[in-house]
């Protein structure tokens, strides 16, 4: 079997098997060398790794994975896509593919499988309408995890990276950076993809921390909190965090516990660091208690 990875190549097993498309699925497949030169480059991918890839596709990306990884399991929901990944695959001996929907696998448990319980590698290039939840899924359940590598929606790069302050900073940005150092790899524009996609997209990796950089004594009022800030963009934090109906302080316990860590009353979310919002979500936690 050839080397996919070029347009050609790619018309050629899909005319072959007589393959059509799914919007559902989301299927854009990547048809230009470099990006996926890239993709296994950023994803630091050595022959000692275990690699879940998540949506292979055809395979293109799969053959760069398995040239480069000690084993790799790609997981594909299209059944009209496994008698194309048995073909594309069929001269690697380091790859399985499993049939199913990403969403209701044990990744811990396939974790445990492939690589003793040691923190693997993720690579997906999926629908974009599924990515976050997945990233946010994988890291909310403590999988191990080593690397995501994710190919989204170029906005959605920038929400993950961004910084306090800046007009893409938000509730993503804070998540993101509660468990992992982003880093983009490349940007990639449509016509890498077929058929092409209306947005353009990037790779970014997303480099797991051993230890959250913020220590909070209850990460999940944090979360509603930083919910609450950024659900309401325009309004003060005191006001976003006293309307929400997630929460029940009143307007003058968020005052007060702003004034004790130092912040004004009157600052918007999106100048709050992740450091300042467990300041802030700590301050709450005792005026709950009282
Ligand atoms: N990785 C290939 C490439 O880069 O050419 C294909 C990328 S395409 C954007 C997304 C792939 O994810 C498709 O093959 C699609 O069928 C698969 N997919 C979509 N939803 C999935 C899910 N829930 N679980 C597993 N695979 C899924």
């Amino acid at each position: 079997m050839a080397k996919l990875g070029n347009p050609q190549e790619t018309i050629q097993v899909l005319q072959k098997h007589d393959f059509h498309f799914q919007k559902k699925f989301g299927q854009n497949f990547l048809i230009d060398p470099r990006v996926l030169e890239k993709i296994v480059e950023a994803a630091e991918v050595t022959e000692d790794d275990f690699v879940l890839e998540i949506g292979p596709g055809i395979g293109t990306m799969t053959q760069y994975l398995c040239e480069h990884a000690r084993q790799v399991l790609a997981v594909e929901i299209d059944s009209h896509l496994i008698p194309i990944l048995q073909e594309t695959l069929a001269e690697y001996d380091n790859v399985e593919v499993l049939h199913g929907d990403i969403l209701k696998q044990d990744i811990r448990a396939i974790a445990d499988r492939y690589n003793g319980g040691k923190p693997i590698k993720v690579v997906a290039n999926l629908p974009y309408y599924i990515t976050t939840p997945i990233i946010m899924e994988l890291f909310e359940s403590r999988v191990p995890l080593a690397n995501v590598t994710v190919m989204v929606q170029k906005e959605v790069a920038d929400r993950m990276k961004a910084d306090p302050g800046t007009k893409e900073y938000g509730a993503l940005s804070l998540a993101v950076q509660y468990y992992a150092k982003p880093y983009l790899a490349a940007n990639v524009p449509p016509n890498c993809f077929m058929p092409r996609p209306n947005v353009g997209s990037a790779v970014i990796r997303l480099d797991c921390l051993a230890r959250t950089p913020v220590e909070v004594q209850d990460e999940k009022l944090m979360f509603r909190l930083i919910r609450a800030s950024f659900n309401q963009r325009r309004k003060t934090l005191q006001n976003g965090i006293a309307n929400s109906p997630e929460l029940s302080f009143t307007k003058e316990q968020v005052a007060e516990a702003l004034e004790t860590i130092g912040i004004s009353p009157t600052v918007r979310g999106e100048k709050l660091s992740l450091q300042q919002f467990a300041a802030l979500s700590d301050e709450l936690n005792k005026s709950k208690e009282r």
